[in-house]
Order: structure tokens, then sequence, then C-alpha cells
């Protein structure tokens, strides 16, 4: 019988270049690109919907516990992402929906939902997992670990490309605003915080084009 395919785990802070990064290695390496952050938005976009109270844990155990979600990767596009059989792809793409997202995470109760999603995913190897915490919490055996980081402002300026791309409205300093604050807590919180995994390798893009990074990774995984 064939060797099961490894992980590869990409984290990183937002806007660092991660799905871009990701579904291009997916595509090379023929893995699966799972897109946590998808995962995350799409949950926070049920508690919205629901008016559930992060602080009451019988409601959102509630909440959870009946969302059913789906993630169709898409070859030309982001992962298509279903909630309840609902399309919400568009609806969780957002600036308003990112924030959502962020403040969600920091819940216990979503966290362990989530990663206990993401390791079923996972676990016949074969897959590229995006996100904050893939190396060091759901992952943290895998064999290939990367931190992708760029300067704030440039992260700010790819954000309000793609966002114009799609033909939503992006305010640059609103943009860098909430990119700032959302890194903070990401990594100021308890639970899985945003952080390099120990064994991770560490790569800023900030003036890397997205062939160069993927190129230096599958060199890293004698892949290329
Ligand atoms: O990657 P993306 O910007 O879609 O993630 C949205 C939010 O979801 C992040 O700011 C973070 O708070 C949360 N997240 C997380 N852990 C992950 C992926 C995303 O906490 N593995």
């Amino acid at each position: 019988m064939a060797a099961e395919e490894p992980i590869v785990t990409i984290d990183g802070p937002s806007g660092a270049g991660k799905s871009t990064i990701s579904r291009m290695m997916a595509a090379r390496l023929h893995f699966t690109y799972l897109d946590t952050g998808a995962m995350y938005r799409a949950v926070g976009l049920a508690v919205e919907r629901h008016s559930i109270d992060l602080a009451d844990s019988a409601a959102l155990k509630g909440c959870l516990d009946a969302i059913r979600l789906e993630l169709l990767p898409n070859a030309h596009d982001d992962v298509r992402v279903f909630l309840n059989g609902e399309d919400v792809s568009a609806a969780i793409r957002t600036p308003a929906m990112a924030m959502v997202a962020s403040r969600v995470s920091a819940n216990p109760l979503v966290r362990e939902k989530l990663t206990e999603l993401q390791r079923a995913i996972g676990q016949h190897g074969g897959i590229v997992a995006e996100g904050r915490d893939m190396g060091t919490v759901v992952f943290p055996a895998a064999p290939y670990k990367f931190y992708l980081d760029a300067s704030p402002a440039e992260r700010a300026r790819r954000r309000c490309e793609q966002l114009r791309q799609k033909g939503q409205e992006a305010d640059y300093q609103e943009i860098l605003d909430q990119i700032v604050k959302r890194d903070y807590d990401d990594s100021k919180r308890a639970l899985a915080p945003l952080k390099p995994a120990a064994d991770a390798v560490i790569i800023d893009s900030s003036a890397m084009d997205p062939e160069a990074v993927v190129a230096f990774m599958l060199r890293h995984m004698g892949k290329a």
C-alpha cells in the first residue's frame, strides 16, 4: 500500500498571502486545501444570525451542534463554503465578518468543535492546512510547517487589492487598522494564539511574489 501523504501547515497573520500560497501548494502537490479561516468565519456568521451571546455556553453549544459545514475546493476561486446547505462564500468574506470570526475564535467551545473537524479532515494526510494554529495545535506532528509573514503595510495593500478585485469597497487605512487589531487579538488570546510553531520555517513574503514563495516551500520539501 502506498505511504500516506504528509500534512503541510501554513500559518500566519491576515493578508500574508496564505490563501493564495496554500491553494497553489495544494494544486502542485495534488493535496486537499483546507481553509480553516473560512470555518471560523462561517461559525461567526451562524453565531451572528442567531444572536448568540458567547457567554451563554448552552446557547452556543446548541448553535454549534446544529452547524453543518461543507468546504468545496474550487480551482479558480476561493473555497466555496456551505453552512447547513446554504452557500455563504460571499457573505463570510467581508472585513466585518473577519472581525466577527476573530471574536468567536477565542471561544473554547468554538475552537474545540473546529479543531476536531479539522483533524477529521486531515486524518489521512495529503492536505495543505491554512490558519493560525495548524502547526502549533491542530497538526503538531505535521512534517512540513511554514509560517508566512509580511509587513502590515504590504498585507493591507494586498487585502485592499483583493477586495477591489471582488468589487468591494476598500479603504486602505481602515483595512490596515483592522489588520493590526485582528493580529493583536489573535496573537494575545489564551487559546491557540497566532505564533509560529517552534519547528516552523518562517518566510517573510513582503518582497516575494507567490511563485517564489511556492518554489521555496517545494524546495524545502524536496519536491522541486
Ligand atoms: O484566515 P482568515 O482571515 O479567514 O481568518 C479569520 C479569523 O479566524 C482570524 O482572524 C482568526 O481569528 C480566526 N482563525 C483562527 N484559527 C485558524 C484560522 C482562523 O483563530 N486556524
